[in-house]
């Protein structure tokens, strides 16, 4: 059993690292369970030791807490005996250039302008949003390895990953992201010359040097005057040829000079249409992170922050109804928010409920919220003036026996749940209670006109006509 989690953590890393440093650091690693949760690394030298923690001691405890939802403790041991193949990087002094030290600091300051930290149009200047910062990006279950990467990136530029391949659906953070990790890493080291660009202004850039003839001017600035690169939205850029070979030679320079990377794309690298292989394949080089679309958690917490910061007052019930309507997209999760809060500063009226459902019914007309058993009881309930435990109960009379059959008919034909699981919803009845019911009411329909009515405005009310 350990020995399958640790060769499923090695199947993980697999996808995460480049090949390159897969086989050399991880392929014959040498490691075993002491304990639960205690896992002993042995490693050939204390270089060796450094060089895992520093750069892959987050990402391996990833890996186990993504598969055994446990924390695992890695001890390193140094251990002479352990396979040499994690030395093909020499101890630093045995060689003239020591492995990957983050790219030289210029020795005199540089002539680009550098950023005032603390002033926002510096910042600006320099192409960065001062508003996407770390501390107010909101974490959940569906980023959490792709912000722990961008920080460590952020805090060790050129030395975890390198190139770093962000990837995501749209309004989901990347550019947030980004932004963040740029201005982290000038909080940490000013006077590193950090590029934020887009895909679409490098290839403007592009052009325009070509028109004018600045092609030397160009190559400066992103291959000799540069320490970190971010290139937001880089599927930009396919099938743009010149573009793309400009790219080739940026990246490759810089790549060899040991300076950070950092891409950001809405899809996998060999997903991107009209890219130019060799493009392709350095792109996934290094470390690829995708940001998926956020739990109701996170947008709810999402939610929660941004009304914080900007000094809405948001009860929790609209929090949740906005949360469980806006489902896909941070950037919408957003917009409603502030429509909201626009609408009820406009009508001077506090946020309730009602105003958030009168508001977002217009943009969200196509977004139902999700049905469930209990959300067509509720509605049925509602709708018949009973209560939920009548719908459930055992009584026989008319007046509860047809809403309850209305509501398990209702149940199978929208939700498809199976006849027991009916049942059991519905006070643990028997499968052949449900099953007689749905068939009664399926006939009721062509014959009985009022039922009929009924049903249609039920289906109206749940949405579902
Ligand atoms: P993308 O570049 O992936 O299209 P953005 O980075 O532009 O998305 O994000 C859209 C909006 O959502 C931005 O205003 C951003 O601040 C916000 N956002 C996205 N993810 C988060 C998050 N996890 N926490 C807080 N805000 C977020
Ligand atoms: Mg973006």
């Amino acid at each position: 059993m350990s020995n399958e989690i640790l060769s499923k953590v090695l199947d993980g890393l697999r996808t995460k690292i480049n090949d390159f440093n897969y086989k050399n650091w991880f392929q014959n690693l040498n490691w075993s369970y002491e304990e639960p949760n205690r896992v002993i690394v042995k490693v050939p030298s204390r270089f060796a030791r450094d060089w895992l923690i520093d750069h892959y001691l987050e990402l391996i405890k990833f890996e186990f807490f993504r598969l055994t939802e446990k924390e695992h403790q890695l001890v390193f041991k140094i251990d002479r005996n352990t396979n040499k193949t994690l030395e093909l990087f020499p101890e630093p002094g045995q060689s003239e250039k020591t492995d990957t030290d983050a790219p030289a600091l210029p020795a005199t300051p540089v002539a680009v302008q550098q950023p005032v930290l603390n002033n926002s149009r510096a910042i600006s200047d320099l192409g960065f949003n001062p508003k996407y910062r770390f501390d107010n990006y909101v974490v959940g279950q569906s980023n959490q390895f792709v912000h722990a990467a961008c920080q460590s990136v952020a805090c060790q530029p050129a030395r975890s990953y390198n190139p770093m391949f962000v990837y995501g659906g749209v309004g989901l953070g990347k550019t947030h992201l980004l932004n963040a990790m740029g201005l982290e890493c000038l909080k940490k080291y000013p006077n590193w010359r950090v590029i934020y660009i887009t895909g679409e202004k490098f290839t403007n850039e592009v052009i325009s040097s070509i028109r004018y003839g600045k092609g030397y001017e160009l190559r400066k600035r992103f291959r000799e005057n540069c320490d970190m690169l971010l290139i937001d939205d880089i599927q930009f850029i396919a099938g743009k040829e010149r573009t793309m070979e400009e790219f080739f030679h940026t990246f490759n320079t810089l790549y060899e000079a040991r300076k950070q990377i950092v891409m950001s794309s809405d899809q996998l690298p060999k997903n991107i249409p009209n890219l130019e292989e060799r493009l392709r394949s350095r792109f996934s080089w290094g470390l690829m992170a995708d940001i998926q679309t956020p739990d109701f958690e996170t947008r709810m917490a999402i939610l929660r922050k941004k009304s914080e910061d900007d000094n809405i007052l948001l009860p929790d019930d609209v929090c949740s109804f906005v949360a469980s309507h806006v489902l896909n997209n941070v950037r919408d999760l957003e917009g409603a928010l502030v429509r909201i809060s626009a609408f009820a500063s406009l009508a001077k009226l506090p946020i309730t409920l009602d105003l958030a459902k009168e508001v977002l019914k217009n943009i969200y007309t196509d977004i139902k919220p999700r049905l469930s058993v209990e959300g067509i009881q509720n509605k049925v309930a509602d709708f018949y003036n009973l209560k939920i435990s009548d719908l459930k109960s055992k009584r026989r009379h008319k007046n509860l026996a047809v809403p309850r059959q209305i509501a398990m008919y209702l149940c199978k034909t929208h939700l498809g749940v199976s006849f027991p699981e009916i049942g059991h919803k519905f006070g643990g009845k028997d499968h052949t209670t449900v099953m007689h019911a749905v068939k009664k009411i399926s006939k009721c329909i062509d014959s009985d006109s009022a039922t009929k009515a009924d049903i249609q405005n039920l289906e109206k009310i749940l949405g579902v006509e």
